[in-house]
């Protein structure tokens, strides 16, 4: 065996990967390397979910935001983002949807927006909840304080997404204005944990600035964290933004990247994103064949699809959410897999729920 295949057996084997041996895969040209490295992140994926995939339905429920991050078309200083609020039915109404064509987790995202108060998210969450009791609630509306993350929590919330954005100091200063920091952010991510959500960290490949180095410090932090969920994508520019004259990330680093995230850290829930479906015809599928396990489909009303826009070019935007389903479910079983009715828990706790409940039945 190849010194190189022998360094992916070992990445593998050990759940872990050097400075040195991210390097070499990042850089290499050998795309017989990178075929089996995506190779083995599918066997690594399947072996775990077979070739079930999980949907997500996302709801866009607010493009309005507090903050002004460089790389986000609704960062506040952005006058030409056409602002816009869902009404707590409509939301109900996104759901109804979702529920009728299968979908059985709901992703609540948006900017930080004030208007939204934790009394607010906790009715949202709780009717929710109320509504589809066997489906999971997933937040994903930046940072709070522990108190607002418990009281979402305890209101029936049950997983939240905040991507890292990145685990290095000085890149972190790049990306964002002084008002925000990276210590917040790491900070929520480990008050998440311990409130009990399944969390989702994450970053943006190819943000202006990242390096190897910087990668490696994000893969270090996901090793640390140990979250549940991990959200990469490829960095698109946005024309109203600080970086709109910004090279995109490339959908061959986004692959290799999430394929080193399924070797480091095997049970991990690892959406194919729509950026990646942006930046490639077939991106979604290609993520799937990396290592990947997990698509979300927009249920957000049409109308408001186009006002959600972090990046340009966004797909999709025209599609009611039966098509984005069906959409899905084709472009999924193209390639051998099939997406499932399932709220689509991480191993581990899927398997933690199911002795739970069988004791429940036995007692
Ligand atoms: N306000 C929430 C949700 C942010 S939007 C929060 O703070 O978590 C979700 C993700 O979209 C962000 O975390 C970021 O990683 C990604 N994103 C933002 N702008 C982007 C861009 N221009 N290209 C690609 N992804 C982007």
């Amino acid at each position: 065996m190849s010194a190189d295949l022998k360094m992916l057996e070992s990445i593998q084997n050990t759940q872990s990967i050097s400075r040195e041996e991210l390097g070499a895969i990042l850089q290499t040209q050998d795309s017989f390397l990178i075929q089996e490295l995506h190779k083995k992140a599918q066997q690594t994926a399947t072996q775990i979910y077979g070739n079930k995939i999980y949907i997500r339905g996302l709801i866009e429920f607010t493009n309005y935001c507090k903050n002004n991050c460089y790389y986000c078309g609704i960062r506040c200083a952005n006058a030409k983002a056409d602002r816009y609020r869902l009404t707590t039915e409509q939301i109900l109404s996104c759901c109804k949807t979702g529920w009728n064509l299968g979908f059985r987790t709901f992703v609540l995202q948006g900017g930080e927006d004030p208007y939204y108060t934790d009394v607010k998210i906790c009715q949202i969450v709780q009717e929710i909840k109320s509504k589809y009791p066997d489906c999971a609630v997933t937040l994903s509306i930046g940072e709070k304080s522990e108190e607002s993350y418990q009281a979402y929590f305890n209101a029936g919330a049950d997983r939240y997404l905040l991507r890292h954005e990145t685990a290095d100091e000085e890149h972190y200063r790049k990306l964002h204005p002084q008002q925000m920091s990276l210590n917040n952010r790491k900070n929520c991510l480990k008050v998440l944990k311990k409130i009990g959500y399944q969390t989702g960290c994450g970053f943006m490949v190819g943000s202006p600035g990242q390096t190897v180095d910087t990668l490696y410090q994000d893969l270090l932090f996901i090793k640390e964290l140990k979250p549940e969920m991990v959200g990469i994508g490829p960095f698109i520019p946005h024309k109203d933004t600080p970086f709109a004259d910004q090279p995109a990330g490339t959908l061959d680093l986004t692959l290799r990247l999430l394929s080193i995230i399924r070797l480091i850290h095997p049970h991990v829930l690892l959406p194919a994103t729509t950026a990646l479906g942006t930046i490639d015809p077939k991106g979604r599928e290609k993520g799937i064949l990396a290592g990947g396990n997990v698509v979300m489909p927009n249920l957000s009303p049409v109308n408001v699809r186009d006002k959600y826009k972090l990046y340009d070019n966004k797909i999709c935007t025209g599609d009611e959410a039966a098509e984005c389903k069906a959409c899905m479910a084709a472009r999924m079983k193209s390639i051998g897999y099939e997406v499932v009715t399932d709220r689509g828990d991480q191993f581990c706790l899927m398997i933690r729920n199911q002795l739970t409940l069988n004791v429940g039945r036995n007692q």
